[in-house]
């Protein structure tokens, strides 16, 4: 029954509702698929006793009429998600074996639902990263590769499990975060579809922090409908999240399928990157002429304060991160190394427990947050910050209903293959995904065409703020028109 694994989302609950198969039918076949795909070390935990429980009861539910919107559908869950009684650790050494007493309000949601948790999702340490490759339990596999090739490929990061899994068939979804790209960037490596929702629609709860003022889930998908599916599970307002939005959670699945007619869609003059792929921007414009055909107006914009939201990125996010990272002291969670007093067991247990990316932003946090260094760095990040997010508004308030770009400057790259020599060079990975979390804006990334190397490449559709139905419509016209991707099989 391993077919059952190449369904979506919207396709299983059919099946299901028809009785064609059983939750624990469908269950069984991804437990099985993630056994024989262990090679990719997308999971960093599986959960079958636990899954089987849940597709188990979510079986009884559906006999009874009572299962709920995601009755039965397998997931994978990013192990930045706080899941109760099962060990979650950021990917980070110095969380050890922690074993959270309580459950992220998103998670919470999509068992709610009735969904089912198949695992624990790798990804990079503390969600720092675009490659996967700062994991502490290492790399993860992209099951696609070049053409011809048997080199290694990232999935990106730092959602990185998160993609490959769901473009591995591993997991019908999966929960993600996105601080400054780490969903719509690995969506873009693997064909997958991920969308970061405007800042406040989910709760953080229950999440590892990273960066709170840019932090925010989301799901991966292989279709921009079994997106919006998951999204309208996990999003919603928390009492618990100050943050979180009291706005009711539309149904972004009717999104799926509706005109885009007499739309207007910007097309920024920023994002043209010298230097950038011929095929990245021919595609581009495919996108936009996709849209057009569907009725949509192109517009030039101006977004003038591009080229400064990296460089203030890497300031706002280190900072965020070194304030958010000082709970971790040996004391309170995971990994404690034996010293003589406390404070050597708080040097001991941080140097030891932390890979070397989150130390730099530690190190860069720290300095750019110190007395004699505030100003010129923070707060004029945050000045920077507060422009950008004016470059979008001046574009809504011409009327612009979207913004296309593309979703990464390069295609998957080879693990080892950047930011040995210069963490720069990694960095550079997130130049057309930052922007949008500094602007707090909603951004889905999805699959559009391939490289002459046969991998594929994504387009990014960023949208007003609370209006991810825009988005859903607007993908799923680059999906009908693309057509879907799917990795061949190799492992
Ligand atoms: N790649 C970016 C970073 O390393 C974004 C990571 C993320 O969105 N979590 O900070």
């Amino acid at each position: 029954m391993t077919d059952l694994t190449s369904l979506t989302i919207a396709e299983a609950r059919e099946g299901l509702a028809s009785k064609s198969f059983t939750a624990v039918e469908l269950t069984d076949a991804h437990l099985a698929a993630i056994e024989a795909a262990r090679v990719l070390n997308a999971y960093v935990l599986e959960t079958p006793d636990r899954a089987r429980e849940m597709a188990k009861a979510a079986d009884e539910k559906i006999v009874k009429g009572e299962g709920g919107p995601l009755a039965g559908i397998p997931l994978g869950i990013k192990d930045l998600f706080a899941t109760r009684d099962i060990r979650t650790t950021a990917c980070s050494k110095i969380l050890g074996n922690f074993i959270p007493p309580y459950e992220s309000t998103v998670t919470s949601q999509l068992w709610r639902d009735g969904a089912v948790l198949l695992g624990k999702l790798n990804n990079d340490e503390f969600a720092m990263g675009s490659s996967n490759e700062t994991s502490c339990f290492g790399p993860v596999t992209n099951p696609w590769r070049r053409e011809g090739s048997n080199t290694t490929l990232v999935p990106g990061g730092s959602s990185g499990g998160s993609a490959s899994a769901v473009a591995a068939l591993l997991c019908m979804g999966a929960t993600a975060t996105d601080t400054g790209g780490s969903i719509r960037q690995p969506a873009a490596f693997t064909a997958t579809v991920g969308i970061k929702p405007t800042y406040g629609r989910c709760s953080r709860w229950g999440i590892v922090a990273f960066a709170s003022s840019l932090d925010q889930a989301g799901p991966i998908a292989r279709t921009t409908r079994d997106a919006a599916i998951l999204m309208r599970s996990m999003a919603g307002h928390d009492p618990k999240d100050t943050t979180s939005v009291d706005i009711a959670v539309p149904d972004y699945e009717a999104a799926i399928g509706k005109s885009v007619k007499g739309m207007k869609i910007g097309i920024p003059r920023e994002y043209r990157l010298d230097g950038m792929p011929a095929e990245i921007e021919k595609l581009w414009s495919e996108g936009a002429q996709w849209l057009k055909a569907a009725g949509a107006e192109l517009v030039e914009v101006s977004l003038p304060h591009t080229k400064y939201a990296l460089p203030a990125y890497y300031i706002v996010a280190p900072a965020e991160a070194s304030s958010n990272l000082a709970r971790y002291d040996g004391v309170r969670y995971g990994l404690r190394e034996p010293a003589r007093n406390i404070i050597e067991m708080y040097e001991n247990s941080r140097a030891d427990g932390f890979g070397d990316e989150v130390r730099r932003r530690v190190l860069i946090g720290t300095y750019v947050l110190s007395a004699g260094y505030y100003d010129a760095y923070y707060l004029r990040a945050q000045k920077v910050r507060t422009l950008i997010k004016k470059d979008f508004e001046d574009c809504f308030a011409k009327g612009v209903n979207a913004i296309l770009t593309p979703a990464t400057p390069s295609a998957a790259f080879g693990i080892g293959e950047k930011g040995g020599a210069d963490p720069v060079e990694m960095y550079l990975n997130d130049i057309f995904t930052v922007t949008v979390n500094m602007a707090g804006l909603p951004g889905i990334a999805v699959p559009a065409g391939k490289d002459t190397q046969g991998l594929p490449l994504g387009l990014q559709l960023i949208g007003r703020p609370f209006d991810e139905e825009t988005l859903f419509s607007l993908g799923e016209v680059i999906e009908q028109a693309a057509g879907r991707f799917a990795a061949p099989r190799w492992w």
